[in-house]
This record gives C-alpha cells, structure tokens and sequence, in this order.
C-alpha cells in the first residue's frame, strides 16, 4: 500500500524525503562506519549534527541571540512541570489563561508546588473560542502568564496572543510552532513537543530569554534544571540523539521549501480549504469554533449523525486518509494540517468528503 495522507495530530506526518534521508542514513552515518543510533552523543560527528539543528532552528524561527535554545526529552507534559520549578518561587502565582485541554494540564501539571491560577477560560463555553483579553484576571505577583497558542483537541488557535504586562508570556506552541513568522522577542518562554510541525517525537524544544534562567525557582534536581541544561548545551545526560538528528533534518526541510513566511501561506490555503468544506456542506459537517479563534492546524469537525463516523473513517482509510478520528475528549473528526501536509493531502479530504456527502446525505 502506498504511503497514506496522514491527517493524525502528533506523531504527524513528516515530509517523506526527511524519512528517506534518515532511512539512507539509518546503516551508516558519513564516515563513522556506524548508524546514528549508535555513535556517541559527545563525539564530533553527532556534535555536528546537534550543533547544525540549533542553528537551522534559529534561523528558521529567527530566535534572538539572548535566547537559549534547550532540546530535551519528556515531552511538552514535561516542560509544563518544570516551568514552576524553574521560574516560580516556592508557592508564588502564575497566572494560566486556558483556551482548550493542554491549557488544563499545563496548570494541573503546576498546581502541586505553585499557585497556577486560571486568569481566563472559554471553558464554560465549551472550549468554542479564545477567552478574550478583557476577561483575563492577571495577578501583581505572577510568575508568568501561561498561554496555549494552539490548542490541538479542541482545534482553537490565538491569531494573535495578547500583550501582558505583569510578567513574562510563557507560550504553549507545541502544534503550531513554525507554521507562520513568530516574533520570539514577546515572549519570555516558547516551548513545544517536536511531534507536530518539528519532527519526530521523543525531543521538545525550549526557547527560553537568558535573563530567565537566572531565576532561583525552587528546590529541583540538578538534571530538571534549565540553566543548568543551557550550559551544558542540552547534554546534561545523554539527550535523545537520533530524534535531534530527525528534527535537523526537518528543520533543514523546512528552510529548503522557504521557511516560515511560505509556511504560513500553504497553511492559511490549506486551512481554508477544509474550513471552506465544512461550512459549505449545509450541515452534513460541522465545526463549532468561533470563526476568528479556528485552527489553522487541527481541524475538528463532526457528522451531522454520529451513527456514520465508523463508516466514514474506514472509508476513508480505504481512499488513503488516515488517522482522522477525533480526540476522545471531543468525538467526532480532527483533521491535522501541520507542515508536512501538502495541500494534494487537503483536497483529497475535501474530495472524499463530497463524494462521502453525496453517497450518504
Ligand atoms: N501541549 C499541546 C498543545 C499538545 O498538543 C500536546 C500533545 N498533543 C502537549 C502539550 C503534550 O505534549 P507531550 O505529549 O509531548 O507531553
């Protein structure tokens, strides 16, 4: 069977010359004779290969000098644990504003050694939109204030993040980072698991303002310790080798095709085009984000009865288009758009899901 459009929200879809690159590289990586998965991590020709990510990276996303870049593993779930430790004092407030599910666990993942309080939520609207600026709560004595620039369940996105001006803007960016240009200097913290638009999973990306490492935070073990990962340039132990070396050959991909501004364009098309779709079905299919607040990279949408969705994803599946069942918290469909979707990938879903209406409406 061919290679599927894959429409799954993370581990996602990569562009397939990184998968046949890695495969050509798998046996024996230039001239150590050995695979990547089987040379040392301090050895110059992985040093290499680490060194060359960062620098791709900052330059794909321009990220300041005075920004440390941190790769690590553990995932985003991680850094929302250690963002307390790091960066808040024993007990002191961070201020959450929470548009979706991974702003609940980025509190949650907190709420045991800070004050995390929720300054904003659309949850009572179920999640339907962004908590608009004017309803944020923000303490004097915050930390931080936590956002979540993309939310991947509920597919509810901030177009534009709002200024704070009590503390620094710690942002969630797990699946949608370098999906369009990002101006770093307006945040304190950027995180975001490699899984979507990055890469493989297994490494997640820290982009932290220098000034914040200097931070006491509280009482963690050395191996938790950002700083201290800084300085040692992500090899306090041995980092996850062979998923940095993915995520180079992504990021080298993604300044191939022309970088974040031409992302940013195939993205806006591609979105609309789903969106297009949806709205245009008279109610067959359906998405329940406010228009300004939906999801330029996770599109979900459901029937119009529930009682297709099993017919619907297994004919799908048959037409090449896979992993399009929605999160358990939601139901119905998601579609994921990240980077590596082409838009081929997008029309082809707006084709079956015509031709789906037309059998089934
Ligand atoms: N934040 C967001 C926005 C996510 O989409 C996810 C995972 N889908 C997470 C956090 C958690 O990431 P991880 O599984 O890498 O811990």
């Amino acid at each position: 069977m061919p290679r599927a459009y894959n429409f799954a929200p993370g581990p996602a879809m990569l562009p397939e010359s990184v998968l046949r690159q890695a495969q050509a590289e798998l046996l024996e990586f230039g001239t150590t004779g050995a695979s990547i998965l089987e040379i040392s991590h301090r050895g110059a020709d992985f040093m290499a290969v680490a060194q060359k990510a960062e620098a791709d990276l900052r330059t794909l996303l321009a990220i300041p000098d005075d920004y440390a870049v941190i790769f690590t593993a553990g995932g985003a779930t991680t850094v929302q644990a250690l963002l307390p430790l790091n960066f808040a004092a024993p007990g002191q407030a961070a201020d959450y504003v929470v548009s979706g599910h991974w702003g609940k666990t980025a509190i949650k993942q907190a709420a045991h050694c800070i004050d995390a309080r929720t300054a904003a939520s659309s949850e009572a609207g179920g999640f339907r939109d962004v908590p608009a600026r004017s309803t944020w709560q923000l303490s004097k004595d915050a930390a931080y204030v936590h956002v979540t620039a993309n939310e991947t369940i509920h597919g509810v996105e901030w177009r534009e993040i709002p200024e704070v001006d009590n503390a620094p803007l710690v942002a969630d960016f797990s699946s949608s980072i370098a999906s369009e240009p990002l101006d770093i200097s307006r945040f304190g913290i950027v995180y975001a698991g490699a899984q979507k638009n990055l890469g493989p999973v297994g490494i997640t990306v820290v982009i932290v303002r220098r000034d914040l490492l200097a931070r006491a935070g509280q009482p963690r073990a050395p191996i938790f310790d950002y700083a201290a990962q800084a300085k040692a340039e992500s090899m306090l132990n041995t980092p996850p080798s062979w998923n940095w070396y993915v995520l180079g050959l992504t990021v080298q991909w993604m300044l191939d095709e022309g970088g974040v501004a031409e992302f940013a364009r195939r993205n806006t098309r591609k979105a609309a085009l789903l969106y297009a779709a949806i709205d245009g079905s008279g109610g067959f299919y359906r998405n329940e984000v406010a228009t300004a607040a939906r999801s330029r990279m996770n599109v979900p949408f459901f029937l119009h009865d529930a009682a297709l969705d099993k017919v619907f994803l297994e004919h799908a599946r048959q037409a090449g288009l896979v992993a399009l069942k929605g999160h358990r918290v939601l139901g119905g469909m998601r579609a994921s758009l990240y980077n590596a979707m082409p838009e081929a990938g997008v029309q082809a879903l707006v084709n079956f899901m015509q031709e789906f209406q037309s059998a089934h409406g």
